[in-house]
């Protein structure tokens, strides 16, 4: 295992962040995996769960049975970790600039489109190789001038010319599920099993430029552009898991979990060793501009009347919000028929605020499909 330090450059005096990646296996064989958890930093199972897997990894290692490289970051947001407000861990956004350190990764099919125009073949390994070098080239080129930026560039720098990336996340109150490109989803489709996902919500394109997007809507862009004329590979199976809630830490989960990427690990051959068998799906794929977002009517108490990870029908009630200043009860049905995947920690609301998401099989948004 080589362990490397990238320093993201300070905004002020006396202050510095460091950014550690682990790399473990062979680094020439042309196979590499990246690994992230905590990109939102007070999402602490993914980086459990990442903790995990290192000294699986070293094991792994240790007996000879990686095939390729795996690039590990368990902390990938060392500024998010260092913010504090009253006492209560701020992970999500940059409090200097409001930003969501998952959104707005800077997309770069245009870039690397014009540096590889004509240097394409009919040789796709050979085309992968040319396009992760204008990647990177791109990367490189382009000169952060915050800490924010920095750290986009240098997570992407150590991930973009990795087969597979998987982004380790949480939500606030949820059942096992994942984010991943609908072009992707028969690759990402083996992890989801392994993982007990009870949804995965594909799309093209979020509209929120997340990391894992970067990596799989930027491939998708070059498939669209030179498909025609080269041939050009998947480039990068990325996909961002949300394993279940911020609370939802504990030794069983982050191993089971652990155990579950190692198992897709070895389906996919970067890890030497007998394929386990492929478990039943709990929940189909999904368009994520199918899922239905609830929204409090008014401000009040929030009452949940399903469980997270349970499926609902059309029609079923989900949530009260219980005004208090009224008394009036107002109760939310659901619209699709799907799974209650994810919802709000709080148990009182403002009107207007996001309570929760039910999966739903038909597209009914457009635009964002993300949170901000
Ligand atoms: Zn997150």
């Amino acid at each position: 295992m080589n362990l490397s330090l990238h320093t993201l450059p300070h905004t002020s005096d006396g202050a510095a962040y460091e950014l550690t990646s682990l790399h473990f296996g062979p680094a020439d064989t042309g196979r590499k995996v990246y690994i992230q958890g905590g990109l939102h930093a007070d999402e602490t199972p993914g980086i459990l769960v990442a903790v995990t897997l290192e000294q699986q990894l070293r094991e792994l290692e240790a007996a000879g049975k990686l095939r390729g490289e795996v690039v590990l970051v368990s902390a990938a947001n060392p500024v998010g970790l260092s913010q504090w407000v009253m006492g209560a861990p701020i992970g999500r956004f940059d409090l200097s600039s409001g930003r969501n350190f998952n959104r707005d990764y800077p997309m770069l099919a245009d870039q690397i489109a014009e540096a590889v125009d004509g240097k394409l073949t009919q040789d796709s390994a050979q085309n992968l190789a040319v396009i992760r070098g204008a990647w990177r080239a791109a990367l490189l080129h382009r000169e952060p001038s915050t800490t924010f930026d920095a750290l986009q560039r240098s997570l992407m720098l150590l991930s973009h010319d990795a087969d597979i990336v998987l982004d380790l996340h949480c939500s606030r109150e949820a059942a096992m599920h994942l984010y991943t490109g609908e072009a992707i989803w028969p690759r990402v489709e083996p992890l989801a099993r392994y993982l007990g996902a009870v949804a995965s919500l594909l799309a093209l394109d979020s509209g929120g430029r997340s990391f894992d997007e970067a990596h799989s809507f930027t491939w998708w862009q070059l498939l669209e552009r030179f498909g025609r004329d080269f041939p050009i590979p998947d480039g990068s199976i990325a996909v961002t898991v949300e394993h279940r809630g911020q609370r939802d830490v504990s030794y069983e989960l982050a191993r089971q979990d652990a155990d579950a990427i190692i198992a897709y690990l070895t389906h996919q051959q970067i890890v030497d060793g007998p394929v386990a068998p492929l478990p039943d799906l709990l929940g189909p794929a999904t368009p994520l501009a199918g899922s239905e977002q609830f929204r409090a009517p008014s401000s009040g108490i929030l009452i949940h009347r399903v469980k997270v990870g349970e499926t609902v029908d059309i029609g079923q009630p989900v949530f009260d919000v219980l005004d208090t200043a009224s008394g009036q009860c107002t109760t939310l049905q659901s619209h699709t028929q799907g799974v209650l995947y994810m919802r709000r920690d709080v148990r009182y609301v403002r009107a207007g605020d996001p309570l929760g998401r039910v999966t739903g099989a038909v597209a009914q948004r457009a635009g964002m499909l993300l949170s901000a």
